[in-house]
């Protein structure tokens, strides 16, 4: 009989336990977090519903054209967003993933996002790797280099760069535009030995590549997911639920011996 734990397994119907026994013996464990951890918080994905998001393509809101076409347009859609994900509040999810971060036994947890929002960050995880860009980043639309964080009254949208009075524009990385330098080296630099990916079914090249490479490898993949992904195929496990559902019960398998362990310390 094989093993089943080594055995891909794209059935819908996997469950926490079987997902724990595949990462807990991961030392370097990379937690890649998409549109579907954020849409739980109440945060709309591309796709969702709302505001400038009905009438608005998203290619014609979140590229370098659409904003030398219409940089008014583009800042609206900002402050819709930064507002929205400013009234939301993390969830037992995006908890569970800084308690995972923090209490993995024995091994190591980065935590990388295609998220633009902040609410892993509120939820206690330090750093995230933001993949593509942070929402709250105003800079300079020339680049001149000049950047600054502007979570407060969006101020910054209104105002000339300081720095050399071109426009200023949000800090994500848009279609056409490539990732950050250095953060996919970070990743690889990482040289991570089992991958849980949270509701990431949108996730698109250079990153994918990352967790198709670690399944290629034999490495254990995780998927938290509502729905089949392109990802389910090539996932050692897929367990089916919102972030907010699955990952508190994954993440208590997998750090509830620390826990106890810390408390047997204490007292
Ligand atoms: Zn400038």
């Amino acid at each position: 009989m094989p093993d089943p734990a080594s055995q891909p397994d794209p059935a819908p119907a996997a469950r926490p336990a079987a997902a724990a026994r595949l990462l807990a013996p991961c030392r370097r464990l990379l937690v890649l977090a998409g549109a579907g951890l954020s849409a739980d918080a109440g945060v709309p994905t591309f796709r969702g519903a709302g505001g400038l998001w009905q009438t608005h393509n998203v290619e014609e809101l979140a590229s370098p054209a659409a904003f030398a076409r219409n940089p008014e347009l583009v800042w609206e859609w900002y402050r819709e967003r930064r507002l929205t994900v400013a009234m939301s509040e993390p969830h037992a999810g995006q908890r569970a993933v800084a308690l995972l971060k923090e209490h993995f036994p024995g091994g190591e947890v980065l935590v990388a996002t295609t998220n633009e929002d902040d609410l892993l960050e509120r939820a206690g995880v330090v750093p995230v790797i933001h993949l593509h860009g942070s929402l709250f980043d105003t800079i300079c639309a020339d680049g001149c280099g000049w950047a600054r964080r502007d979570s407060e009254d969006n101020s910054l949208s209104m105002r000339p760069c300081p720095q050399c009075g071109a426009l200023t524009r949000p800090g994500s990385v848009w279609f056409g535009e490539a990732l950050p330098p250095g953060l996919l080296d970070a990743i690889r630099a990482f040289d991570a030995d089992g991958c849980l990916m949270v509701g990431s079914s949108c996730i698109v090249q250079p990153v994918s590549a990352i967790p198709s490479d670690m399944a290629v490898a034999r490495l254990p993949v995780v998927e938290v997911n509502l729905e089949e992904t392109p990802f389910t195929g090539l996932a050692t496990c897929s367990l089916r639920g919102t972030a907010k559902d699955v990952m508190p019960p994954l993440v208590d398998l997998l750090t509830s011996s620390t826990v106890r362990d810390q408390k047997r310390r204490i007292t």
